[in-house]
């Protein structure tokens, strides 16, 4: 059944996904400082992400009592990643994430919980108020929005490369003739 889920994935349009036992899942409480330093537009103003984000604590003792997850990636031109293009990139990841949980949980795996890529904040609600933070209740958008495993301290570096995936780190110092291609990673935790 675990192969399905992870053929759903790439069905959805993962360029490629794992199972990976949770054990090899590390959570760093230094992984979320960096969205506070440089300051990311999204740190502060969004219920998923840093400090409102479940904490890294938190999240180790979530993944403790977790077996098993399913890690996918989606690759896009370094190019894309350095404007405002990445946003329907990133969206993709968000869609999958949630389509992916819908179906885990409708084919057993009820625990099953869905950590995206980046802010949902900047894809979503990027010239509006975050509404779960302001009334603790009502997500704009509650069926697509899920927090990313970076804001939960999950060292997202060190999972690809110990998944021997390759990986780089795309910011606008990159050149994209050198780095052509760029992987956003997300996580749905399943049993
Ligand atoms: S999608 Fe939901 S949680 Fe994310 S910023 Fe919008 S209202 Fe807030």
């Amino acid at each position: 059944m675990k192969n399905k889920i992870r053929q759903q994935a790439i069905d959805l349009g993962a360029d490629d996904a794992a199972i990976v036992p949770t054990g090899m899942i590390s959570v760093e409480d230094q992984i979320v400082e960096f969205c506070r330093a440089p300051l990311c537009e999204s740190y502060g103003n969004c219920a998923h992400c840093p400090p409102h984000a479940i904490s890294p604590a938190r999240m180790r003792q979530k993944l403790a009592s977790y077996r098993q997850g399913l890690v996918f990636k989606v690759h896009a031109p370094t190019a894309i990643l350095q404007t405002e293009e990445q946003f329907p990139v990133f969206r993709k990841v968000f869609e999958i994430t949630a389509e992916l949980e819908r179906y885990a949980r409708s084919v057993g795996f009820e625990r099953a919980v869905g950590l995206a890529a980046g802010s949902c904040k900047s894809v979503f609600c990027k010239k509006v108020s975050c509404l779960l933070l302001e009334s603790g209740t009502d997500c704009r958008f509650p069926s697509l929005a899920r927090p990313s495993m970076e804001a939960t301290g999950i060292h997202v570096f060190k999972l690809i490369q110990d998944l021997g995936w390759e990986i780089h780190r795309i910011n606008q110092a990159t050149d994209p003739r050198q780095v052509h291609t760029g992987s956003i990673v997300a996580l749905l935790i399943l049993e």
